[in-house]
């Protein structure tokens, strides 16, 4: 039986774990792949106070994982299928086996978020990616577009610049959720080229990925794209399938919490991009791992 159990294994979830273990809890954090969350797949994480001149996202959540292990959290490599709400404990199903916790932190995060369209699953990994800083490279000299108008989307353009012969930024509106900062950059960029208004209808190609047929949203014309990569970065969707209704949950699925991390389900709470909140970066993950892990040990003391 562990004092506080932890699901997930990025920024909030590790950041948990640390304060947990510090306040001399035994602590577990369960993570199904590497440590360090969806940051691991930022090439230059550059608005994290501390680091002047930006970290990679790899080398970020390799700290946050050494730093937790220093401190006697136990990380568990398992993917978790299902929670459990006991008279004083909780259960925690995973592929590794079941664990029990006096009190749990769901710090599960997100993932990419899928356009549904004709093509994507036939191309997935043989010319469509989530992921730019993973698969950029396989792109050298070639031509690629990135779907979004997000920071992700801006981002990525500017990573796959540096890489790619031209990159296409397609979004479906004429105005960006992003930081203008990055809007100006990719701008000013010569290889970038915006199609704003424009939408994707359908992945190309018959053996290999050969582009996107693309819709001008207010003509309703359409265009072939041809390109040799596409990089999808259209939002996220929360992880908690798995809840199956152990806490509530919002609309889009996020875990409904408040800045405490309570979610009204005894001795269970929420941290980082999982929870109901405005701001979703690492530093308000971290945040949220401190607050949840301050209100665990309460709950633990609280129920000795
Ligand atoms: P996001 O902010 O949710 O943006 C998703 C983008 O994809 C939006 O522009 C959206 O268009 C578009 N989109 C969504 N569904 C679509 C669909 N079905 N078809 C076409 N376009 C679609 O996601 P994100 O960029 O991944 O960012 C997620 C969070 O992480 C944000 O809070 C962001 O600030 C944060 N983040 C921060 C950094 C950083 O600070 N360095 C880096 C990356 C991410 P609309 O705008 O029209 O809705």
């Amino acid at each position: 039986m562990y004092d506080i159990a932890v699901i997930g294994g990025g920024p909030a979830g590790l950041t948990a774990g640390i304060y947990a273990a510090r306040a001399g809890h035994t602590a577990v954090v369960f993570e199904k792949n590497y440590p360090g969350g969806q940051i691991i797949s930022t090439h230059l994480m550059e608005n994290y106070p501390g680091f002047p001149e930006g970290i990679s996202g790899f080398d970020f959540g390799d700290k946050l994982k050494a730093q937790a292990e220093r401190f006697g959290v136990e990380i568990v490599t398992a993917n978790t299928t299902g929670v459990e709400q006991h008279n004083g404990y909780r259960a925690i199903k995973t592929d590794a086996g079941e664990f029990e916790c006096k009190a749990l932190i769901i710090a599960s995060g997100a993932t990419p978020r899928k356009l549904g369209l004709p093509g994507e699953n036939k191309f997935t990994g043989e010319g469509i990616s989530y992921c730019a800083t993973c698969d950029g490279a396989f792109f050298k000299g070639r031509d690629v577009c990135v779907v979004g108008g997000g920071d992700t989307a801006l981002e990525d353009a500017l990573y796959l610049a540096n890489i790619a012969k031209k990159v296409y930024l397609i979004h479906r509106r004429c105005e960006f959720r992003a930081q203008s900062v990055l809007v100006e950059r990719a701008r000013a960029a010569a290889n970038i080229e915006f199609l704003l208004d424009r939408e994707p209808v359908e992945f190309l190609g018959d053996k290999e990925f050969s582009g996107v047929l693309i819709r001008e949203k207010n003509t309703g014309e359409t265009q072939n794209l041809s390109v040799d990569g596409c990089f999808l970065a259209i939002g996220y969707v929360p992880d908690t399938a798995y809840l199956n209704g152990v806490v509530n949950l919002d609309r889009s699925g996020y875990v409904v919490a408040g800045e405490d991390t309570k979610t009204g389900s005894n001795g269970i709470f929420a941290a980082g991009d999982v929870r109901t909140k405005r701001l979703r970066q690492v530093v308000t993950a971290v945040s949220d791992g401190a607050a949840a892990a301050l209100a665990a040990s309460e709950y633990v003391e609280e129920n000795k």
